[in-house]
């Protein structure tokens, strides 16, 4: 081994962070700036020790993204936000929607922006469920009818103070313009918001409010989600970039660890066979003067030897100490890349499924009916939708508190889903209304599926005190994927079935078809 060897190392090491550099363009802005940077100081001849300044980089953008996601997260505890609650509380709500929101106040800070406007929206939704036939809630279409027939003192106690004529108070839309003005200073969010301002401008009723209310969610829910996306697929790049130098890196330790060895070697072989010429030649006595020189050249050789020793020595003691150095801030880099993909999980789980239940929420059944309708436009292959509502859920709440009620929700959405196939898929619709996807079922199957669940809950005891259980039923409309139907065509199918099943007395599944079954 030579100096010459230890040198084309560090070349190979510069020429695969060279290479590295090239791979990882084009994923992000940043990191394409420092790239260029890294490449001009390879190219420059910089140092190894000085090119670990350019990992340094590296890892502080990473931080810099988490805190921007940290940030994110924070805002939900924004005053611009608190201010948008207070006004929301100022609205003529009826009792228990005053109570929801106070709750929603003080869970907020776990909670983000999106999941806080759809809540809002839930609400609203809740309080003029009787006086106005919201076109956003499916479900709501037919209350009134079936609210007059099962009408109780509680409910009628419980008539909403909002109507539809109501117009939404100038401080409410200033402080909803004001938080939306604030989300728009985050990068993910501000074309959301400023479309969100110019709808603001246009509404007036309230009405239009809760609607309003629900596209906010659902757009922020959008961009946040993009935005995530997006930062994954870079993390997973900038990750197997780093286990490509961490791996070249341990080779390059491997080498010079061999390095050392060989260098020993030499100098055990080359000592032994010194001493074995000067032995012969002591015990030589007819070289003459021949001999004194021999002796001194060969004294000569033995100190290069031991100067040749030493230095490489040093300089392999040096470059191993710089390649620990490069490979703990790679450690350190790959720490912070894997921190910020588990927080981009929890992220990407907060977006897609609901806090309460766990459950996929209505973003992610948009997302998987879009899918699920465009398998069936193109293969044809059997589809069926179900939708499921609580019983007198409104008599839990009343009855044993809202608390109790969630615990209810829990257990019915965790009942739900055990109780369907791996490829079903159910989501959380709204307050206590369930949606569930049925590929490659065909109407008469989901039917007798959807039968068994609904025979499973009602057989389900579920605690409501620590001493007290009760038992809930559901009702279903179940509808199948049929002709020329659009997804909102078999939607109202189903929610068509579903009134009838409630209409009917609740606790069973009805069903719906928009073609008639071909004669036998
Ligand atoms: P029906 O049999 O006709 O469906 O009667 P219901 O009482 O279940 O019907 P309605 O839709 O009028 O009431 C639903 C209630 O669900 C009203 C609302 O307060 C409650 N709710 C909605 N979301 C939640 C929630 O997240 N937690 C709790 N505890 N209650 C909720
Ligand atoms: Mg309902
Ligand atoms: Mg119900």
């Amino acid at each position: 081994m030579t100096t010459e060897d230890s040198l084309s190392e560090e070349e190979q090491l510069k020429r695969y962070l060279l290479r590295v550099s090239y791979s990882g363009m084009g994923v992000n802005s940043t990191l394409d700036r420092q790239l260029n940077e890294l490449r001009t100081a390879i190219k420059d001849q910089t140092s190894t020790e000085d090119l670990k300044i350019y990992v340094d980089n590296i890892t502080d953008f990473l931080r810099e993204q988490e805190e921007l996601i940290e940030d994110q997260l924070q805002s939900s505890d924004s005053p611009a936000l608190q201010a948008l609650l207070a006004e929301v509380e100022n609205l003529p709500l009826s009792r228990k929607s005053k109570k929801l929101l106070k709750t929603l106040n003080k869970k907020r800070q776990q909670l983000n922006p999106e999941s806080i406007f759809e809540e809002i929206g839930n609400i609203l939704k809740t309080t003029e469920i009787n006086e106005s036939n919201s076109r956003w809630n499916p479900f709501n279409k037919k209350k009134r009818e079936h609210n007059e027939e099962v009408l109780d003192n509680d409910e009628v106690l419980e008539k909403p103070a909002v109507s539809q004529q109501v117009i939404i108070p100038q401080a409410l839309k200033d402080a909803l313009n004001n938080f939306v003005d604030q989300l728009g200073n985050i990068d993910i969010y501000r074309k959301a918001s400023e479309n969100i301002k110019d709808q603001l401008l246009a509404i007036n009723h309230y009405e239009q409010l809760s609607d309003l209310i629900e596209q906010i969610a659902s757009a922020l829910l959008e961009a946040a989600n993009q935005e995530h996306v997006q930062f994954e697929n870079f993390l997973q790049k900038l990750n197997k970039r780093l286990l490509n130098v961490a791996s070249y890196l341990n080779q390059a330790a491997v080498g010079h660890e061999s390095l050392i060895s060989d260098t020993q070697k030499l100098d055990t072989d080359l000592t032994g066979a010194i001493a074995d010429i000067q032995q012969e030649i002591a015990d030589s006595p007819n070289l003459g003067p021949l001999k004194s020189r021999l002796l001194s050249s060969f004294e000569h050789i033995f100190n290069s030897v031991n100067h040749f020793k030493e230095t490489q020595k040093n300089k392999v003691k040096a470059s191993l100490a710089e390649l620990k150095i490069v490979r703990e801030q790679l450690a350190v880099t790959e720490e912070e890349a894997e921190r910020l993909k588990t927080n981009l999980k929890e992220q990407r789980f907060k977006a897609y499924n609901d806090p309460l239940t766990s459950l996929p929420n209505r973003y992610a059944y948009n997302e998987r009916l879009t899918q699920e309708y465009s398998r069936w436009r193109r293969y044809r292959n059997s589809l069926s939708l179900a939708v499921c509502d609580i019983d007198y859920f409104k008599k839990i709440n009343d009855q044993y508190g809202h608390q109790a009620g969630d615990e209810v929700l829990k257990a019915v959405a965790n009942q739900l889903d055990h109780g369907l196939r791996e490829s079903d898929f159910i989501a959380r619709y709204g307050g206590e209304e369930f949606v569930i996807l049925m590929p490659e079922t065909r109407l008469a199957d989901a039917t007798k599926a959807i039968n068994k669940l609904r025979l499973m809950v009602r057989d389900h005891a579920i605690k409501v005190t620590p001493n007290q259980t009760i038992n809930i039923t559901l009702s279903f409309g179940v509808a199948e994927f049929e002709g020329a139907d659009t997804a909102t065509d078999v939607f109202n199918k189903a929610d068509k079935a579903l009134y009838r099943a409630k209409e009917k007395g609740r606790n069973q599944v009805c069903a719906e078809r928009s073609i008639k079954p071909d004669l036998p």
